[in-house]
């Protein structure tokens, strides 16, 4: 009797423990669920639910909701979990590191491009990066595949390739024209380098494209990857400073020049020879690698004093901007979210010069935040004005229209105002452009 009186202590102790891991189980994953479930409709309404170029897709009858690729993922609130299953939350933020892809035990995941309702525009290209074109190749994300291992790659291929069709009878200023120095354009240099081509690289901005635009402090998360005239670049995670100083630094070593603040405009052929007219020459080549990216080419104001080094086109370090006098020149979210981290941080005076009537194409958060930063005076908005003149310590605006002028002490003007795609570029180039409608990029087994 005793024994029975035991064995049912025991067995209602184990049960009770058991009933208790459940409930602790069942209510966590029901905690994440709502969590997520929030976090997706916040996504929705910022308008960045919907993926705008590589992303995961999670096959839902493989997924066992390990977490594996929520763990993996370096960027923050890109996946989620909904009822034990990942799911995805910030879409259009991720930056297709795949490392989702690689940690999934059950390989549950796809990397995709574009979606069945909104397409992602890539050139189309052979194998061997040539496009419809021949002599012009494309190196990089604007291919379609993100990440700087894969950018280096394709740099380095792509000039291989190149080299193994280069007609040396043409005579022409260079044998190639790179356009564009983000990692994909930096190797292709390093390349054509090794190979003792003749070569020029072009940048409209600042060498290290996307990266050169990262954070300071931003882990940069890479693979080991081979990068000509350097050799194994062993390094998993990095940072932005650490990696700019290694490309400097090889390209100093073997005496490259890229030709910065330059923007390649146009690009003709003629008799198999390429003329390329940037805002700064017009030269001609046998061949051109175009390593241009995705993120374009901001559109500028046209107005004097636009050259002066206060005058930037995107903010990258907003807690850098201390007590400045700051005019943020658009209308649009980017130029809005500029603003709003400006006015939060350090004591800046912050004005938005913006040439319609009123905000009218904004997320809804963000016209919210901007409309009570405007009430709060924390930021002034300056509505029906255009910037007339930029001088070292002022600006000058034409308000209410064109007539009146007024003068706005100044220390730095931030001009978002859009850009051109690089499709648009593409498209004047004459390359054949495809949409990608959900293509797979990496999907196991292939
Ligand atoms: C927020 C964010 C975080 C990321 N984090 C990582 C990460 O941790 N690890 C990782 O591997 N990848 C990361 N990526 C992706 C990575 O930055 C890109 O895949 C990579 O930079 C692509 O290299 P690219 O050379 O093809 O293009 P880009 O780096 O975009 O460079 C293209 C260059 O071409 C120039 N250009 C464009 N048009 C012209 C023209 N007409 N004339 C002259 N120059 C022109 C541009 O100014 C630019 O400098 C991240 C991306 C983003 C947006």
């Amino acid at each position: 009797m005793e024994t029975l009186l035991e064995n049912f202590i025991s067995y209602f102790m184990v049960a009770c423990v058991a009933a208790i891991i459940i409930v602790w189980y069942v209510r966590r994953n029901s905690l994440k669920t709502k969590r997520t479930i929030l976090q997706i409709e916040a996504a929705k309404k910022l308008g960045i639910h919907e993926p705008v170029s590589l992303h995961p897709v999670i096959d839902t009858n493989t997924c066992i909701g390990s977490g594996a690729c929520i763990t993996a993922c370096p960027e923050k609130d890109i996946l989620g979990m909904v009822n034990g299953q990942a799911h995805v939350i910030n879409a259009a933020r991720c930056v297709g590191h795949g490392a989702c892809f690689h940690a999934c035990p059950v390989q549950a995941i796809t990397l995709c491009i574009g979606t069945e309702k909104r397409g992602v525009e890539i050139p189309h290209v052979s194998r061997e990066f040539e496009t419809n074109i021949p002599g012009l190749y494309v190196a990089g994300e604007l291919g379609g595949m993100g990440l700087i291992k894969n950018a280096v790659e394709q740099g380095k291929q792509a000039v291989t390739f190149f080299l193994r069709k280069m007609n040396t009878k043409i005579e022409t200023n260079y044998d190639l024209i790179i356009v564009g120095a983000g990692p994909a354009g930096i190797s292709a240099s390093l390349t054509a380098a090794k190979n003792k081509l003749k070569f020029l690289t072009i940048e409209q901005d600042t060498l290290g494209g996307t990266v050169y635009n990262f954070p300071r402090k931003k882990i940069v998360m890479t693979s080991p990857m081979d990068l000509p005239l350097y050799g194994q670049l062993k390094l998993k995670e990095t940072s932005k400073p650490e990696l700019l100083e290694i490309w400097k630094g090889v390209l100093q070593r073997n005496r490259i020049s890229i030709n910065e603040n330059e923007r390649v405009e146009e690009i003709g052929k003629v008799n198999n020879i390429f003329i390329v007219k940037s805002s700064k020459r017009t030269c001609t080549s046998k061949g051109v690698i175009l390593a241009i990216g995705r993120r374009g080419t901001p559109r500028k104001l046209g107005v004097p004093g636009e050259e002066k080094e206060k005058v930037a086109y995107r903010m990258i370090e907003p807690e850098l901007i201390n007590d400045k006098k700051v005019l943020v020149v658009g209308g649009g979210d980017a130029a809005i979210e500029t603003a709003l981290l400006l006015a939060e941080t350090n004591r800046n005076e912050v004005t938005i010069s913006y040439r319609g009537e009123n905000f009218s194409r904004l997320k809804p958060k963000n016209l919210e935040n901007i409309t009570e930063a405007s009430a709060n005076k924390k930021i002034r908005v300056l509505f029906n004005s255009n910037v007339k003149e930029i001088l070292d310590d002022r600006i000058i605006l034409y308000i209410n229209g064109a007539g009146e002028l007024v003068e706005l002490e100044n220390d730095s003007v931030y001009i978002l105002v859009g850009g051109t795609l690089p499709t648009e570029f593409l498209q004047k180039v004459g390359v054949t452009i495809t949409k990608k409608f959900g293509e797979a990029i990496l999907k196991h087994g292939n």
